[in-house]
């Protein structure tokens, strides 16, 4: 196939598929060979059965010759973050501790991808159970930056945003708890959107703090995510949470209303915020200007307690989360037991890996008789905090223009993020936004000297997430970074 098909959008080829100019198998065939032949130095995929992939690829092929395409994903095969369960597959978690475990249902949004005839393609990598910024704590070793291997794809959906910017993917779903869609799309130089809490259902996706956890789109072109976004969002009656508002057409609506109101608040682009990165943030807010919007100075003034009330409740609901992984019921267990104790003891020693203990034992504390008020607590009230800043200043912006992380992409093994709390400090414009619920989108904004890409983050009111596909898609059409990828010649 010519025209490196690997790096069409998705827009484009759904149009190649109408046309019958391509076929869905011809599509996954070609995917599939770059993905054998790179992914190896990458490391995108924890597994792929291109077997199975084809095989859908050709009943999608089957439904077009008899008229009865699904849509503009039907034959479009879409990465699966190896988090979220698919009826049949394995699915690890980025850990040990599942070994040997099969999903025996799928998830709601894979239920939502097979009706609209998606391909799943294959199971992303990740950080250990989503805990953390780089994929570097997956038990099945780091993912690379497909710009440059010598860094991070970020975290944690890593996997999901390197097989996008890598093409070898045009699609991918990730979860987002604390930045997990939005900071690995800024890191891979693509688009991720943080769905509104409520908006996708998280039937059938792995728990990590449920009071944050959202599934997200990853694409390389804001058509492409307002498509798939379209795909899984809406109520499931699976899942309480999840809400029963009407789900807009949101590829249609990109061409809508241009005089939004931005808010710019200092803190976000106080100290700790790389240089480049600020001034890729700072021509992007000269763009919307110069057409037209009405820039304003908000401020945000409870930006340094996010961080720290983020790691008090995510740790809090991942220590309850993560305690049915016992030994007994699911994954890995320990062999030669003498008692119960035991048995728990050493099968979560043997299965889980040194940051998923760290949060345990932090979620442990936290909510431990006698602390509890004052920790977890207070941590709520601070998110009600957080929610309340935030309110106020959507009473006067559309949205909020923010960096999506303070760096570029950092070095794999680097030993700053070595450290916990650098690490933590990756996410301190993303966790904001999950704190209050809020539906957020990273898009590029430019690129380092050094050729890493760079991303802007917009926040916006619950729901409203077609407002933000529309401004980001208005950004994207007016810049060309969009139409570059990385260079990948060889898997090493
Ligand atoms: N990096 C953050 C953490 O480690 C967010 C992870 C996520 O969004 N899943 O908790």
């Amino acid at each position: 196939m010519g025209l490196a098909a690997y790096y069409l959008t998705v827009e484009r080829l759904s149009a190649l598929l109408e046309a019958g100019e391509l076929t869905a198998a011809e599509l996954m065939k070609s995917l599939l060979e770059r993905t054998d032949a790179l992914d190896e130095g990458l490391r995108a995929f924890i597994a792929y059965d291109g077997e199975e992939a084809l095989r859908q690829a050709e009943e999608s092929d089957r439904r077009r010759k008899e008229g009865k395409s699904l849509g503009p994903l039907d034959g479009i095969p879409v990465a699966i973050k190896d988090f979220i369960s698919v009826r049949g597959w394995p699915l690890s978690c980025g850990s040990r501790m599942l070994e040997g475990y099969v999903s025996p249902y799928d998830a709601w949004v894979i239920d939502r991808l097979r009706a609209v005839g998606a391909v799943l393609w294959g199971r992303t990598n990740l950080d250990e159970f989503a805990m953390g910024s780089s994929t570097e704590t997956s038990a099945f070793g780091p993912t690379a930056n497909p710009w440059d291997r010598r860094f991070v794809p970020g975290g944690s959906s890593g996997g999901s945003a390197c097989a996008v910017a890598a093409g070898l993917a045009p699609l991918a779903l990730g979860t987002d708890t604390g930045g997990s869609v939005r900071q690995p799309a800024a890191f891979c130089g693509i688009v991720g959107l943080k769905p509104t809490y409520g908006r996708v259902s998280r039937y059938g996706v792995t728990a990590f703090a449920s009071s944050l956890d959202q599934v997200g789109p990853f694409g390389r072109s804001v058509w492409d995510v307002a498509t798939l976004l379209g795909a899984i969002a809406g109520r499931d009656p699976h899942d309480s949470t999840s809400v029963p508002l009407p789900v807009p057409d949101y590829a249609n609506a990109l061409g809508g209303q241009r005089n939004w109101n931005i808010g710019i608040s200092e803190q976000f682009f106080a100290a700790g915020l790389n240089d480049e990165v600020k001034s890729a943030v700072r021509r992007a807010i000269d763009f919307f200007e110069n057409a037209g919007c009405p820039i304003r100075s908000v401020s945000f003034p409870n930006l340094d307690i996010c961080i720290g009330d983020y790691y008090v409740i995510a740790t809090a609901e991942a220590f309850s989360n993560l305690s049915r992984f016992d030994g007994v019921r699911y994954g890995h267990r320990a062999a030669g037991v003498r008692d119960v104790g035991e048995l728990y003891a050493r099968s979560r020693g043997e299965g889980f890996g040194a940051e998923v203990k760290r949060r345990i034992l932090l979620g442990a504390f936290v909510l431990s008789g006698g602390y509890h008020e004052a920790y977890y607590g207070r941590a709520q009230r601070v998110r009600t905090l957080i929610r309340r800043s935030f309110e106020e200043i959507f009473q006067s912006v559309d949205f909020l223009l923010t960096p999506t992380a303070p760096t570029v992409a950092f070095p794999l093994d680097d030993r700053g993020h070595k450290d916990p709390l650098a690490m933590y400090l990756s996410d301190v414009y993303t966790v904001p936004v999950t704190l209050a619920g809020l539906p957020a989108i990273s898009l590029p904004c430019g690129f380092s000297r050094e050729g890493l890409p760079i991303g802007l983050q917009l926040i916006g009111t619950p729901y409203r997430e077609s407002d933000l596909l529309a401004a980001a898609h208005f950004f994207e059409r007016s810049h060309d970074f969009y139409d570059r990828h990385p260079t990948l010649t060889s898997a090493r």
